[in-house]
């Protein structure tokens, strides 16, 4: 049994990718410093995987910033915007994905998106009528030879054909029909380059293919194979799929000329009924995605090896494999000091992941494998109890009833009430909630952390903080203030460690998008709350000034999709604990004087089925009832806010206004304002502050430029229900541009005001 994986973490165990291109970004390396950052992580990524024996070893999966974006580049699919810069190759890649301001000019960079079900987000490409596609790198060939030189024959991945035209956005009046053969030319002369290094085999990515796919479009992916599989040459073609299964294609993939198919059995909920219903070819290869590489527990021998037993049954060739890339899990359990052993042991990061594949295939061929220690040890750990069950949580969860998922009086009487007694101005301004985490506010948490100092000194460092923040806040003019949110190391781990039944690791980052990485907590039993969790900073930064200061927590869905989830009781049951445990922080906030109160769900959309068909009794269903069960409780003039990232929820805006928030804001500005149009046609009933600048770039929006995009928003939203506010959180941003920034946003509202 040979075994592969589909691709590994690029950021390295110690984040070196990160702290590598920060210090490029800000001038305090060269390009020759990343380069060879870069180059030493892939050579350690390929060595852990032969240590580990896998068979299949991948390249190319290495990025600078974002695959797709690589893969665009490769392709020539570069706007001609970011090309008149005349930067270097790498400079303009990165003005692609983060925006360029500087001598050379002042570009936005690219929008960005959620990659399908995960917590990656990917540059979307771009493609003008002008744009030729044409082989124009070669990234891919490097990154192979590179790993050849080092004796290592890798399997080298890219993103497919279909899954980049479709993730891509059409400015002009071309369409992704329009470009079926540069495309196809495209891959073939990939397929032929790596042909001429005696390659011998090639990893073709295509998640989009377990979205739901009409008619038109199949048609369209079976043109675009028969093309770059025509006069395939002796480098044998993978064609990956994950995230999902392929119902709607399995057919015309297995028709294909191909010489393996990767399948996902973890997500892919009808996989296994597709191959049974459907059989598989003789002649290919079944890459058989049975190992989760998107959660972090071991994996269940028992039920793998039962699984593989099935195939064998049939007759197929299989090579055992990941269910998706490595890159969301964190590298690796070593030094993971704080994790107590007995829980440890229910964990396997990449690094073990790769252990467990080999583990698993050697069980395989072994007729005697009950017998075997690994298999033993395996059976035991799956067959005891864990310790994580609290009954208090259990009774609570069994007595909600329905009244508790519903706020009154209704939204359009609260409206009234809250603006007769908040009295804010027309457009208010407010921010997202975090301001620049420099490094001392990071040094202190850091130093707290690792008892240099005292709780008195550290909470006494993050108070100054506030009141300086209060008072410039303040003196800029901004309407709603915020207090900065500069105890947290992150919207969810901060929650995640005031909650009992949460775990944490002390370097498990996973990737975020480019330089922004995240460490999910783990929900290792039931949730409740200890004590309250931010009353005490809220209270403190209320009593500074008179203004309103916003209560600023993360809502149950976000706090569950940013965690590594159990996979033992139902993400509904996990998300009602985590619900009831953020109520009762609402319910003390509001206790203690707190008349906003925001609670974010960035992440709402993350676990939104692929499938539209799976949207509602799969997530919607209970999702947005956890987040009413959250704020039910409050009185008529406290004002909740919800925020969320990334504008992609035209298609779900009746379950948002049902979340029946008061406000919420929203990245819009990075997509061209384009979900304005759906909240009109919907209708849409909450109070709305659709971001007026992009907070992920470090250029400052001019004064015109958010009035302008004001405009806009006044064309489809009412004026007494138009917030004005940044896309998002600013805590990954510089004092130095978030502070002008704000200042032009306040003028800007105060030009509008006086056009109204
Ligand atoms: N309140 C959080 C912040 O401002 C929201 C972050 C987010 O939406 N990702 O940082
Ligand atoms: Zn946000």
């Amino acid at each position: 049994m040979q075994t592969s994986i589909i691709g590994y973490p690029r950021i390295g165990a110690h984040r070196e990718l990160k702290f590598a291109s920060e210090k490029y970004f800000k001038g305090e390396v060269d390009i020759n410093e990343l380069t060879s950052v870069a180059k030493d992580l892939r050579n350690e990524h390929i060595k852990s995987q032969k240590e580990a024996g896998i068979d299949f070893i991948t390249s190319n999966d290495f990025s600078l910033y974002d695959i797709l974006l690589d893969t665009a580049v490769l392709c020539g699919i570069v706007p001609k915007r970011y090309k008149e810069l005349g930067l270097s190759d790498t400079d303009t890649y990165f003005a692609m994905a983060r925006g360029y301001q500087g001598e050379k000019g002042d570009v936005k960079a690219l929008a960005m998106k959620k990659w399908f079900n995960t917590n990656y987000h990917y540059i979307v490409p771009e493609i003008e009528d002008e744009t030729e596609v044409k082989l124009s790198g070669s990234k891919i060939f490097d990154e192979y030879d590179e790993a050849k030189a080092n004796g290592f024959e890798t399997k080298p991945v890219i993103i497919g054909a279909y899954t980049l035209l479709s993730l891509t956005r059409y400015t002009g009046s071309k369409k992704k029909e329009d470009y079926l053969d540069d495309i196809i030319a495209v891959y073939k002369e990939i397929l032929a380059g790596l042909e001429k290094r005696g390659t011998k085999w090639i990893q073709i990515e295509e998640p989009s293919l377990v979205r739901d796919i009409n008619a038109p479009e199949k048609d369209f992916l079976l043109k675009l194979y028969k093309g770059i599989l025509s006069g395939k040459g002796s480098v044998k073609v993978l064609l990956q799929t994950y995230y999902g299964d392929v119902r709607d294609v399995y057919e015309t993939l297995t028709g294909l000329d191909l010489d393996g198919i990767g399948l996902d059995f973890v997500e892919g909920k009808e996989t296994l009924n597709l191959v049974n219903k459907f059989g598989f070819p003789k002649d290919k290869i079944l890459f058989a995605g049975l190992i989760n590489g998107k959660n972090i527990w071991k994996n269940d021998y028992a039920k793998t090896l039962d699984g593989l037993n099935l195939l064998k049954d049939k007759g197929i060739n299989v090579v055992l494999s990941t269910s998706c890339s490595l890159l969301h899990v964190p590298y690796t359990l070593d030094g993971e000091e704080k994790l107590p052993e007995d829980k440890k042991k229910y964990f396997a990061f990449a690094k073990e992941k790769l252990v467990e594949l080999k583990e698993i295939a050697l069980l395989y061929e072994n007729a005697d494998y009950k017998n075997d220690a690994a298999f033993a040890a395996n059976l035991k750990l799956f067959g005891s109890k864990r310790d994580c069950e609290n009954k208090e949580v259990q009774n609570r969860l069994s007595e909600i009833k329905d009244e508790d998922y519903v706020r009154l009086p209704i939204r359009k009487e609260r409206e009234k009430i809250q603006k007769d007694t908040l009295k804010l101005p027309k457009f208010p301004t407010t921010t997202i909630g975090s301001f620049p985490q420099t490094k001392d506010v990071k040094k202190n948490r850091s130093d707290f952390k690792k008892g240099l100092i005292s709780e008195e000194e550290y909470k006494k460092f993050n108070r100054e903080k506030i009141e300086r923040a209060i008072r410039w806040q303040e003196e800029i003019g901004l309407d709603v203030l915020v207090h900065g949110e500069y105890e947290r190391n992150d919207m969810v781990e901060y929650f995640g460690e005031s909650l009992d039944g949460y775990l944490f690791t002390q370097n498990a980052w996973v990737q975020s998008y480019g330089t922004r990485y995240l460490k999910p907590p783990i929900i290792w039993g039931d949730i409740s709350r200890k004590n309250p969790i931010t009353v005490e900073w809220s209270v403190y930064a209320q009593s500074l000034t008179k203004k309103y200061v916003k209560g600023m927590l993360t809502g149950p869905v976000t706090i569950f999709n940013w965690s590594f989830p159990r996979e033992d009781i139902s993400i509904r049951e996990s998300m009602t604990q985590i619900a009831l445990a953020i109520r009762d922080e609402v319910l003390d906030l509001e206790k203690n004087g707190i008349k906003i109160i925001q609670i974010d769900e960035a992440a709402l959309r993350e676990k939104l089925p692929l499938r539209k068909s799976d949207w509602n009794s799969e997530y919607l269903d209970f999702a947005i009832p956890a987040f009413r069960l959250v704020h039910s409780g409050v009185k008529a003039e406290t004002q909740i806010h919800t925020h969320m990232c990334y504008s992609e929820f035209t298609d779900i805006i009746p379950a948002i206004d049902n979340m029946d928030a008061d406000v919420i804001t929203f990245e819009a500005s990075r997509s061209d304002l384009l979900i304005l149009d759906a909240l009109k046609e919907n209708n849409f009933e909450t109070e709305a502050g659709p971001g007026v600048y992009d907070i992920h770039s470090p250029r400052v929006p001019s004064v015109d430029e958010i009035v302008t995009a004001l405009q806009k928003m006044r064309k489809k939203l009412d004026d007494d229900k138009l917030w004005v506010n940044p896309d998002c959180g600013l805590k990954t941003r510089g004092e130095e541009e978030t502070k002008p920034s704000l200042i032009n946003l306040v003028e800007a509202a105060k030009i509008i005001r006086n056009e109204a």
